[in-house]
């Protein structure tokens, strides 16, 4: 028969280059990138001795080469190329990290092996797939059932790979899927055509395709810092984890990342970045060290030393540096996780370092933070609550109630605050508190918004508070409906509707460090004042307290905050401080409100230092709009 080997010949090539870039892949110790090297390994031997056989079988038949070396090169062969289909089925049930692999599944490959070894290294005996018979080679019987086995494998591969697609990224799905409609597809064109060794040029092109999406090295690196990146530090973190290895991860963050790159530009973030990175690398030279993005560094120990390391961090990190000659200042954030005190799973662990990184930065100002179980559950109860918050928005499960503010000049509670409530049939009360700025954060806050704002309209329609001498209602705007473009048209909108005074309205802000000269917030007021809309700054006391704020702001009222209040009533100083505030703010004409007021005492009390409206438990709790309206009556 006249073999052409072409293909073979370019499959050696292809592999020994796709070698000389994995010398780095032998260092990686973890399962994935060691069933693509033995992948690698038995497809160049079975390349090479396809080409070995393919050329000996004369010599063997004219007694050139004695028949021993022709089994001897036939079973390394058939070993060989016969391996790489439960290898590869392996490589998938280690890329599905973090899923456990059922034993069924290992049994699977074990048994394959073992049948392969035995059936091809005995074919001496059995000529059960191959035999020389006077020095010719003949196929033996059983050679159909492995190519029956190797099917079956490669099915099995697609199987499991189609049903954990969503485990897999989407470049390590393609790469699997084209590996095996590719070998499918030659071993094909093989049978048909079989002088055409063309199956391990199949498999070679596969690897390739694998390699380059998903075993090259380059991809667990970051380009910038030299380092090893997130995805590197996660499936490290989840190789320690299927070893049951104990190990604790360190992350640190360089504080005030946004105001850097605001004020110093990109460029310069980078230069940041690296500077930190080398230094990092000179503190922990024997640590493993990861980029994970922005100004943030991961160090993952299995050794007793967390503090000590923590401790030299904050001796490298915390003062002044200047990098591209600018001076900064620099404050790291520095927290810990154990395995498995605190996180059990990748994914916890990159739970928890979220919610630590957003919900408890003040917690690392002061000093390195141990991140224990129950941030999990934290961060678990914000995720339930923000599928709740998606729930109540679909299924009207949101309700207002209403606070009635008491106007000192007239004695009468001629308006009220609206309040959102949130009752959960598991989780029970949720205070705004807790949910408005999880809403704020998955962007809900602006349907929410609307929600609360016409179902005061609704309550306004109907006509009973208007009876009661109702002049308007107050309504608390998030920070984030503020910033929306569309705010005023939208708000308007929704009074139009129901035909309503704009003057029924009065609408609440919290001061923050974003507002000063946003030019959003200004055209919004200015487009809802012209339509006799008022607007109160709420929370005042706790945020910045600028009087560029008040200055720069079209307020009506300014509404002190119970905190405030609370600490008046207690605290001569404080007291001092509230009295000089109020008599300043009603100098500029404003409007003032206190909340939380709780007893007959504190009311005397801030009527006499001059408040004008009233608010808090003691005159009402925020109470149902039936309750509210019974409320006026009296
Ligand atoms: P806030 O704007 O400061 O609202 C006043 C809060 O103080 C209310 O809490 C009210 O129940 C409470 N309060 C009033 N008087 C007293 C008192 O005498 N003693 C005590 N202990 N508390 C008093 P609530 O209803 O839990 O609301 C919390 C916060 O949630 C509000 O603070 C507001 O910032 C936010 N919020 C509530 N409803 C909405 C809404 O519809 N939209 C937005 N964006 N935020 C809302
Ligand atoms: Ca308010
Ligand atoms: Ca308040």
């Amino acid at each position: 028969m006249q073999w052409v080997t072409h293909y073979d010949i370019a499959a050696i090539i292809m592999e020994i280059i796709i070698f000389g870039y994995t010398n780095k892949l032998f260092r990686q110790k973890d399962k994935s990138s060691v069933y693509f090297l033995l992948m690698l390994i038995f497809n160049l031997v079975a390349t090479v001795f396809d080409l070995v056989t393919v050329y000996t079988y004369v010599p063997v038949e004219q007694g050139k080469i004695p028949v021993w070396a022709g089994y001897l090169f036939s079973m390394i062969y058939y070993y060989s190329e016969n391996l790489i289909s439960p290898l590869l089925y392996m490589y998938i049930l280690s890329l599905l990290n973090g899923r456990d692999t059922r034993k069924i599944e290992k049994i699977w490959f074990y048994c394959v092996v073992i049948f392969y070894t035995v059936i091809i290294f005995t074919t001496g005996m059995t000529k059960a797939v191959f035999y020389f018979e006077d020095g010719v080679y003949t196929r033996g019987p059983i050679v159909a059932l492995l190519y029956f086995i190797a099917y079956m494998t490669f099915m099995a591969c697609l199987i499991i790979t189609i049903k954990n697609r969503y485990r897999l990224i989407r470049s390590q799905r393609i790469a699997v899927y084209s590996f095996i409609c590719f070998v499918f597809v030659c071993v094909v064109i093989q049978m048909y055509i079989d002088n055409i060794l063309l199956t391990n040029y199949a498999s070679t092109v596969s690897l390739l395709l694998v390699f380059l999406s998903i075993q090259n090295p380059e991809i667990y690196k970051d380009p910038v810092t030299g380092m090893s990146n997130a995805k590197s530090f996660y499936s490290t973190v989840d190789i320690a984890i299927s070893n049951r290895k104990k190990f604790t991860s360190i992350i640190v963050e360089i504080d005030g990342f946004k105001y850097i790159k605001d004020s110093f530009g990109n460029e310069n973030v980078e230069e940041l970045v690296i500077h930190i990175a080398g230094r990092l690398s000179e503190r922990c030279r024997k640590k493993r060290l990861f980029y994970l993005g922005d100004v943030r560094f991961g160090i993952i120990t299995y050794h007793d030393d967390v503090i000590m390391i923590t401790e030299e961090l904050w001796e490298e990190f915390a003062g002044q540096i200047s990098v591209s000659e600018i001076n900064m200042t620099m404050l790291p954030l520095i927290c810990y996780v154990n395995y498995p005190d605190a996180v059990l799973s990748s994914n916890e662990l990159a739970s928890v370092i979220d919610y630590a990184f957003t919900e408890s930065r003040d917690l690392m100002n002061e000093g390195t933070l141990c991140i224990g179980r129950d941030f999990l559950t934290k961060k678990q109860r914000q995720l339930a609550i923000s599928h709740l918050i998606s729930q109540a928005i679909t299924n009207d499960g949101f309700t207002v109630h209403y606070q009635p503010i008491k106007n000192v000049k007239t004695g009468k509670f001629s308006s009220a605050e609206a309040l959102v409530r949130l009752i959960d049939s598991d989780l029970g009360f949720i205070s705004p508190e807790e949910f408005i700025p999880i809403a704020e954060k998955n962007g809900k806050i602006l349907k929410l918004g609307e929600i609360v704002f016409e179902k005061v309209c609704k309550f306004l329609a109907s006509g009973s508070a208007e009876k009661h001498g109702i002049e308007y209602i107050e309504v608390n705007l998030s920070v984030v409906q503020c910033m929306q473009a569309n705010l005023a048209e939208k708000l308007i909108s929704i009074i139009d509707k129901y035909n309503l005074p704009y003057s029924a309205f009065n609408l609440e802000i919290t001061e923050t460090a974003d507002f000063v000269n946003n030019e959003m917030l200004i055209s919004n007021m200015n487009k809802l004042l012209s339509k006799g809309i008022q607007f109160s700054m709420d929370d005042y006391g706790t945020g910045f307290s600028t009087s560029d704020y008040l200055i720069e702001l079209p307020f009506k009222m300014v509404k002190i905050d119970k905190s405030i209040v609370w600490s008046a009533m207690s605290d001569e100083k404080a007291f001092k401080i509230l009295k000089y505030t109020v008599a300043m703010m009603k100098s500029l004409e404003l409007e003032i409100v206190a909340e939380g007021v709780e007893t007959k005492e504190m009311a005397e009390t801030l009527i006499n230092i001059g408040c004008d409206f009233l608010q808090g438990f003691y005159y009402s709790r925020p109470i149902s709009e039936n309750a509210y309206i019974e409320f006026l009556k009296k």
